[in-house]
């Protein structure tokens, strides 16, 4: 990776919602977005979370790629899951120029907008690791 790189969220682009793939939670996101939808815990996860004995994810529901896209963007933004948030500073991205290039292929924000050192990108990945310790 160069010392910095550019990005910028693209007004009205949804496309990193839209890949396949898992939305995982830590325990806070799951605390954070009950209580932004305005619902206790048990009911939040019953209707939108699938546990395994280690990991918590978003369900997928079966004719969309998540339960809270809508047509406006992402419906929970304020309070979305970590790696939601952190994208596109994952540490599996940011460790490998092929799969940043990979990724710019969908995402129309890459290698746009100011730069960003690559410092406060590599913050932002070891949030992620932090976050999700069973995925790395
Ligand atoms: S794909 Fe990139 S530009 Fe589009 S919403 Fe996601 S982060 Fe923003
Ligand atoms: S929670 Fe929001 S940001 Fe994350 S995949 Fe779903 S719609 Fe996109």
């Amino acid at each position: 990776m160069a010392e910095a790189l550019r990005f910028e969220c693209q007004p009205g682009c949804t496309e990193c919602c839209r890949q396949k793939g898992f939305v995982y939670l830590t325990e806070s996101d799951v605390l954070r977005i009950a209580a932004f939808l305005g619902m206790t815990v048990k009911a939040f996860e019953r209707k939108f979370v699938y546990r395994t004995r280690n990991r918590a994810r978003l369900r997928i529901p079966r004719d969309a790629s998540c339960h809270f896209l809508l047509e406006g963007g992402c419906s929970i933004h304020a309070a979305k899951p970590t790696q939601c948030r952190i994208f596109p500073f994952w540490p599996e991205l940011l460790d490998s120029k092929r799969e940043w290039r990979k990724t710019a292929r969908y995402c129309p924000g890459l290698d746009k907008g100011p730069l960003i050192q690559i410092e406060s990108a590599r913050a932002q990945a070891r949030e992620m690791r932090e976050a999700y310790p069973g995925l790395y």
